[in-house]
C-alpha cells in the first residue's frame, strides 16, 4: 500500500469525453515523484516533438508530488506541465495555495488531459468521482465569477477551483492558470493551453487524503519546521511578503527598469509593499499549513476599485508592471495586478510585453496609431489598465501584444529585435543577470526559458553573504565564495549544482521560500520528511537524481523540437551596459558567456551541441527517452 500518494493518475480525453484511471507502481513514483518530472514523463510519452501547443494532440498535466498536501509548511504546491505557446518547447510552472492538497484528497495524484472538448467544459472531481461538465455559462467570465458559480452549482463552498479567465480562453500566449484567484501557475502560457482545449476549470473536493507512513514523525517534523521559522525570523517575508524587494533591489541598482535599460528606478519606493501597506493593505494570506503567510492582499475604492479576493502584487508583479514600464502609480499597478488575476494573465510577461511596446514606441518602431491612440511612453500610468484589457480580449493593439515579445519583434522587424528581452520566447523575470551573473546561465539554459526559480542566486555565495546563508551551501560541496559578477568555472559549478537542487524541489512541489539553500529547512530534514510520509528510505542523492532527471527529459524534448545551442544565447540587451546607478556599465561579455556555456555542457553531460549524452541518460534511467522521442 502506498503512503503519501494514491498510485492513481486520472486520464481525461476531452475529444472523446472519456476518463479512465491509470495505476502506477512504486518504482514509477520513486523515479518521477511528481511535479515537473512526472509532468515531463507524460509529455514525452504522449506528445510528438514539434506539436503546436494549441494542437489537441498536446497534453496538459496537473499534479503535486508524493509528499504534496501533508500538513508540513511548504509541502503544498502543484505543477502544471505542457508544451508552451511562447517557446514551443516543454514547460512546467508551479503554484501555491490549496488546490494540490485538495486534488489528492479527491483521490488522484495527477491529471493528464488530452484532446479538445467540442464546447467549453470543466472537470468536477469529487471524492474519486469524475464528471466532465458543461461550461458554456462560464465561458467569458473572469476567474472569480467562474469560481463562485462552480461552488454554488455543486453545493460546496470548500471546493477548490483552478481555472482560466478570458485571456486563457482567447489564447493569449502568456495566459496563466489561477487557483484561489491569487495563486498562479504563472509562466509560459499554460492558461492558453487550457483555453485551446475548451477547458475552463478543474474543481476538486475530497476527504480521501492518503495515509502517511509515520504520522507521529510527520507531526514532529511539522512542529520543528514551525519552530525553525520562528527562530530564523521570517520577519520581512511575513510582514511585507516579497513586495519589500523593489527597494532592496533598487538600493543595489538591480531593479529592472525601462525595459531593462537600467537597474535603477528613481521611484522604486512608490511601487513597494511599504507604500501599499500604508494605503491599501487588506490582510495576510498564505498556503496550506504554512505559518509564513507571505501573501498580502490589497483593496481600494478609488481611483480604481480593487477587489481583495484577487490578492495583492508580489515582487515580480511590482517590478514587471512598475519599474519595467517606469510606472510608479501604485494604484495603477495594483489594479493591473487585479485585472491580470481576473483575466488569467501572467503578470511578468504582461509587464514585459508592455515595457517592450513602450521601448518600441519611444524608438519610433510602433506609432500612436498602431497603439490605438495610446501614448506608450515609459511612465505613462494611464495606459496600463486599457492595455491589459485589450491584451486579455485581443482587441486592437492587444491582439499583437497577446503574442509575446518574441513574436511581436518578429512582426515589427530587426530594429525591435534589439530591444526584445526574452530567452527561448519567455520574457525575463525581475532579476538582473548583468549583476547576478549565474542568472545568465539560468535564463539561457533552463528548458522553460528565462526562469529565476531555476537555481540559487549569486548573493548567497558572494563574499558579502552572511555565514549563516553561505553555510547552507556547504552540504552540497560548495565551500568557496565567488564575486557576484564572476562567470568562471566556480560560478558555473555553483549554478549546475544548485539547479539540480531547485529542480528536485520542483519535482517535490515544495516551496523554495521554506527550504535550503536559501531558507532554514536543511537537506537532512527534507529527507527525513519524505521518508516519514512515504515510508521509503530515501537520500538526498535519490531526490537530487529526480531533479536532474526532470532537467534532462525537458532538455531532450526541446532538442527533439529543434532547439539548439543557439537557443541558449542571451538577448542583445544583456550584452549592453546598464545605463545608470551603481551598476552602470555592467554587461555580459559574449565570449565569457560562450565559455561558461561550454563548461556547463560538460558538467551536465551534454555534448558540444548541448544535447544530453547517451551515457548520462542511461545513468539516470532515461534510456527510453531517445527511442520514445524518435517514435512519437
Ligand atoms: S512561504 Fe509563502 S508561498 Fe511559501 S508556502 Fe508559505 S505562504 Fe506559501
Amino acid at each position: 500500500m502506498p503512503y503519501g500518494y494514491h498510485g492513481k493518475i486520472l486520464r481525461v480525453d476531452l475529444s472523446k469525453g472519456s476518463t479512465w484511471v491509470e495505476e502506477k507502481d512504486e518504482q514509477f513514483y520513486r523515479r518521477y515523484m511528481g511535479g515537473g518530472a512526472l509532468g515531463a514523463y507524460y509529455v514525452l510519452q504522449n506528445v510528438k516533438p514539434g506539436t503546436d501547443a494549441f494542437d489537441p494532440q498536446n497534453v496538459i498535466v496537473f499534479g503535486g508530488s508524493v509528499v504534496t498536501g501533508v500538513r508540513i509548511a511548504g509541502f503544498t504546491r502543484h505543477s502544471v506541465t505542457s508544451v508552451s505557446p511562447l517557446t514551443g518547447g516543454i514547460l512546467d510552472s508551479e503554484a501555491g495555495g490549496f488546490w494540490g492538497r485538495e486534488l489528492k484528497a479527491a483521490g488522484y495524484d495527477a491529471i493528464v488531459v488530452e484532446g479538445k472538448a467540442p464546447k467549453p467544459v470543466y472537470l468536477w472531481i469529487n471524492d474519486g468521482e469524475v464528471e466532465i461538465k458543461d461550461a458554456g455559462h462560464l465561458w467569458g467570465k473572469v476567474t472569480g465569477e467562474a469560481q463562485d458559480i462552480i461552488r454554488q452549482e455543486n453545493g460546496d463552498q470548500r471546493i477548490r477551483v483552478l481555472g482560466i479567465g478570458p485571456a486563457g480562453e482567447n489564447m493569449v500566449r502568456y495566459a496563466c492558470i489561477l487557483n484561489e484567484l491569487r495563486d498562479a501557475n504563472g509562466r509560459g502560457g499554460l492558461g492558453a493551453v487550457m483555453g485551446s482545449k475548451n477547458l475552463k476549470a478543474i474543481a476538486v473536493r475530497g476527504n480521501n487524503f492518503p495515509e502517511v507512513a509515520d504520522p507521529e514523525t510527520v507531526k514532529k517534523i511539522a512542529r520543528s519546521f514551525v519552530k525553525k521559522f520562528k527562530d530564523f525570523g521570517t520577519g520581512r517575508l511575513r510582514q511585507l511578503g516579497t513586495g519589500g524587494t523593489p527597494i532592496a533591489q533598487n538600493s543595489t541598482s538591480q531593479l529592472p527598469t525601462h525595459n531593462w535599460k537600467t537597474g535603477y528606478f528613481e521611484n522604486a519606493d512608490k511601487i513597494s509593499a511599504q507604500t501599499f501597506h500604508e494605503t491599501m493593505f487588506a490582510g495576510d494570506e498564505g498556503c496550506f499549513a504554512c505559518p509564513v503567510v507571505c501573501k498580502k492582499a490589497v483593496k481600494a475604492e478609488e481611483p480604481y476599485k480593487i477587489d481583495p479576493r484577487y490578492g495583492g502584487p508580489e515582487y515580480e508583479t511590482l517590478a514587471a508592471l512598475g519599474s519595467y514600464t517606469g510606472i510608479s502609480d501604485i494604484n495603477a499597478v495594483a489594479k493591473g495586478h487585479e485585472l491580470c488575476n481576473k483575466y488569467s494573465l501572467d503578470t511578468i510577461s504582461t509587464g514585459a510585453v508592455i515595457a517592450f511596446a513602450m521601448d518600441c514606441y519611444e524608438n519610433g518602431i510602433l506609432s500612436k496609431e498602431d497603439a490605438d491612440g495610446l501614448e506608450l511612453k515609459f511612465g505613462n500610468a494611464s495606459v496600463l489598465v486599457p492595455l491589459i484589457e485589450k491584451i486579455a480580449r485581443r482587441e486592437g493593439v492587444g491582439d499583437l501584444l497577446a503574442e509575446g515579445v518574441k513574436r511581436i519583434a518578429a512582426k515589427l522587424g530587426p530594429e525591435s529585435e534589439k530591444l526584445a528581452v526574452h530567452c527561448k520566447g519567455l520574457e525575463f523575470p525581475a532579476h538582473e543577470p548583468r549583476v547576478k551573473r549565474s542568472l545568465a546561465l539560468a535564463y539561457g539554459t533552463t528548458p522553460i526559458g528565462a526562469d529565476h526559480m531555476a537555481s540559487e542566486h549569486d548573493p548567497n555565495i558572494a563574499p558579502t553573504a552572511p555565514d549563516l546563508v553561505a553555510d547552507r551551501l556547504k552540504p552540497l560541496g560548495i565551500n568557496e565564495r565567488v564575486e557576484l559578477d564572476d562567470l568562471g568555472s566556480k560560478k558555473v559549478s555553483f549554478f549546475y549544482q544548485t539547479s539540480i537542487i531547485y529542480s528536485m524541489l520542483t519535482c517535490l512541489d515544495i516551496c523554495m521560500f521554506c527550504m535550503a539553500p536559501s531558507r532554514p529547512i536543511n537537506y537532512n530534514e527534507l529527507v527525513d520528511a519524505v521518508d516519514a510520509v512515504t515510508g521509503w528510505e530515501t537520500s538526498l542523492l535519490e531526490l537530487a537524481k529526480v531533479g536532474e532527471r526532470r532537467l534532462l527529459m525537458m532538455r531532450a524534448f526541446n532538442n527533439a523540437c529543434g532547439m539548439t545551442k543557439e537557443d541558449d544565447l542571451l538577448p542583445p540587451r544583456m550584452h549592453e551596459p546598464l545605463a545608470s546607478g551603481d551598476t552602470k556599465g555592467n554587461k555580459i561579455d559574449k565570449k565569457e558567456y560562450r565559455q561558461a556555456l561550454e563548461t556547463l555542457y560538460e558538467l551536465s553531460g551534454w555534448d558540444e551541441d548541448g544535447r544530453p549524452r547517451n551515457s548520462k541518460m542511461i545513468a539516470l534511467d532515461l534510456d527510453w527517452v531517445g527511442e520514445r522521442l524518435k517514435a512519437n
